[in-house]
């Protein structure tokens, strides 16, 4: 497994990271808690060292279930954990809260339920609009120096609210959406991010299932599972993205005998300024292509081919905008 240093800190991170969203199951339509446990331990075992988590996933079950896991498995001291805070949540869902109580209340409930007494990599969620940026840079500065946390990360900020924040807070990462399907990082923030010499943890590697292959015209999704509302799952938009895939395993197997996940993340990887690739699983047989992700690469050429792959097929693209949750007025 790869890895690589964050800068302003002494983490090396896997160059894929586990993502734990769907192992809270809220979202994505409930949870298996001990194929949740033995995903994060079979991660781990395989090289996967870094697990990214967030306090809103499952409204604390997901860091529930990281902190059991690494305890059951003695696993923590090998373990990059990395999780979020600045989502505060009542009755009607999550809303931002990047205000100084909010944080520093957030991080000992992260603390305890991770059953652990650092996190490696503490990250704001979203930003807040309703707070000054020093706020929240100020109070991670804070966490940092008192040794509850070894990094700090920013999620889902634009380049001036990044620069903003560094002002007063060195960051080690910004952690982005980005995979084949949603490229809009590429133009400002990640020439931004490399310029500036942050790390980042890109989000999404599989689109949320559509570039694991598995998907079909017929795929139904359960409870409150977001791909219901996500409108990349629905026709007619749908079946473009099915096509693209569908191109895209037929170039990863001519081209290279690897299939269209492969191809996914190893793109991720070899896109100049990302770090690390998060992908999202809930059981431990879901990463067992890690190990084809390893020892080769995509050359220019190859990178041009997918994109009029994409160019071709995708003829009404959407980005991942449906995620962001509201302001506090807005709940
Ligand atoms: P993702 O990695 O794009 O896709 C995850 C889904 O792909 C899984 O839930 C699973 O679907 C499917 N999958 C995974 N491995 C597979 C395999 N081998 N074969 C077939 N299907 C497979 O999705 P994501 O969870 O949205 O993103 C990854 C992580 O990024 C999250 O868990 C979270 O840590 C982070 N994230 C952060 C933010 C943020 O705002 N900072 C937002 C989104 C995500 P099934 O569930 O159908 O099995």
């Amino acid at each position: 497994m790869e890895t690589i240093a964050l800068p302003n800190s002494d983490l090396n991170p896997s160059r894929i990271a586990l993502g734990t969203w769907a192992i809270g199951g809220w979202m994505w339509g409930g949870t298996d808690e001990q194929q949740s446990i033995r995903t994060v331990q079979s991660a781990v075992e395989r090289g996967i060292t870094c697990i990214d988590t967030a306090a809103v996933y499952g409204f604390g079950r997901s860091e529930e279930l990281v902190g059991r896991a690494l305890k059951e498995g003695g696993l923590r001291n090998q373990a990059v954990v990395a999780t979020k805070c600045a989502l505060n949540w009542n009755d009607n869902g999550p809303y931002r809260d990047a205000s100084r109580a909010r944080i520093e209340q957030e991080i000992d409930d992260s603390l305890r339920r991770l059953q652990t007494d650092y996190i490696d990599l503490y990250q704001i969620h979203w930003p807040d609009p309703t707070r000054e940026i020093s706020e929240a840079a100020e109070t991670m500065r804070e966490l940092k120096q008192k040794g509850k946390i070894r990094a700090v990360g920013v999620s889902n900020f634009s380049v001036e609210q990044i620069r903003e924040f560094e002002k007063v807070c060195p960051l080690s990462a910004v952690q982005p959406p980005y995979n084949l399907f949603e490229r809009g990082i590429e133009d400002e923030l990640l020439p931004a991010l490399r310029e500036d010499g942050i790390g980042t943890l890109t989000y999404g590697a599989l689109c949320r299932g559509l570039l694991s292959g598995k998907m079909k015209r017929d795929t139904q999704f359960e409870g409150d599972d977001l791909r219901q509302s996500d409108p990349k799952f629905q026709s007619p938009r749908y079946e473009q993205y099915l096509d693209a895939v569908e191109q895209l395993d037929r170039y990863a197997q001519e081209h290279y005998g690897k299939r269209i996940l492969h191809l996914a993340l190893r793109w991720l990887l070899d896109q100049p300024g990302v770090s690390v690739a998060l992908w999202g699983a809930r059981r431990p047989d879901q990463l067992d292509p890690a190990n084809e992700v390893m020892g080769w690469s995509l050359d220019e050429k190859a990178k041009q081919d997918i994109d009029r792959i994409l160019k071709d097929t995708v003829k009404d693209p959407v980005g991942p905008e449906f995620m962001a949750p509201p302001t506090r007025s807005e709940v």
